[in-house]
């Protein structure tokens, strides 16, 4: 195969798959939404900031199914938000989502000292909480259809397994969804559903925009590609697993650092 057609059965490999991706308005979810929309996929961009998902929504590529995408407002740690997203996708559709990436996610950073327990909470609520939610409606829609696969990704931290100075709640958060994506690959290869987690390091997006510039260049240069990540790169391997060219891989977690904590 030369390197044209390569790329050429890469962009076709999610033809007539349906995916749903949380966190789409902004960022790595964002990004995750182009990658997936150009592989062929139609596209349910959800994000808490609706206007923010139809912007992301205008930007896609047709997809090739001719079945569209849609944007829709979404608060993931809410279990009736989520519950009525995964049924108002079944009711277009006719199928719940076969590739589900789970991107939402939130920081607010503090020293463990002067945490404020509600801070630990919402930081847990969304992207701990909101993750099981999120796999558990789509896992069960898969099931009660009897789709013959599903692949179902997670959007963990390098941060869940390091740890981070000012971050305890978003490490716990992100070392949960870890062992919740673990749990789920355990529970869910036998109806064919594939669940892994991807691990971005120091990713340039909104999120990091909040994090101060000598924080960002002291991090930088410990990465030892030298450089941040970007969106789309965290995307190139969520369309990956997202894919049947990872269909032997499951409860992985698959870091996207550049190299940051090797070992
Ligand atoms: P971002 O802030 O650009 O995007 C996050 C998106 O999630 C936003 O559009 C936001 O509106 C949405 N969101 C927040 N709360 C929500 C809720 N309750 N319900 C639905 N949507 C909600 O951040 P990002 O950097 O693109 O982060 C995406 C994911 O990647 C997050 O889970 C984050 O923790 C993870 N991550 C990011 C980095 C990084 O360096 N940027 C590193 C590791 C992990």
């Amino acid at each position: 195969m030369t390197a044209t057609s390569t790329v050429m059965a890469a962009s076709a490999r999610l033809v007539s798959r349906l995916a749903l991706v949380t966190g789409g308005g902004s960022g790595i979810g964002r990004a995750v939404c182009r990658r997936l929309a150009a592989e062929g996929a139609s596209v349910v961009v959800a994000d808490v900031n609706q206007e923010a998902a139809n912007e992301t929504l205008h930007g896609l590529s047709r997809d090739r199914r001719g079945q569209g995408h849609m944007a829709a407002g979404v608060d993931v740690a809410s279990r009736h938000s989520v519950r009525s997203l995964v049924t108002g996708i079944q009711c277009r559709y006719f199928q719940p989502p076969s590739v589900c990436v789970s991107a939402a996610g939130i920081t607010q950073d503090a020293f463990l000292v002067r945490m404020e327990e509600e801070h630990f909470d919402k930081v847990i609520q969304v992207n701990l909480k909101g993750s099981f939610l999120v796999v558990q409606a789509v896992a069960e829609a898969l099931v009660i259809c009897g789709a013959p696969k599903g692949s179902i990704i997670t959007v963990g931290s390098i941060v869940g397994k390091v740890g981070n100075i000012g971050q305890a709640n978003y490490a716990s958060s992100k070392a949960g969804v870890q062992g919740l994506t673990r749990a789920a690959a355990k529970e869910l290869s036998r109806f064919g559903i594939r669940c892994n987690c991807v691990l971005p390091g120091f990713i340039s997006t909104p999120m990091t925009e909040k994090v101060p510039e000598k924080v960002i260049g002291k991090m930088t240069s410990l990465v030892p590609v030298g450089r941040m990540g970007e969106p789309a790169e965290v995307a190139d391997v969520c369309a990956f697993l997202a894919s049947d060219d990872s269909a032997y891989i499951t409860g992985a977690s698959v870091e996207v650092t550049g190299g940051l904590f090797i070992g």
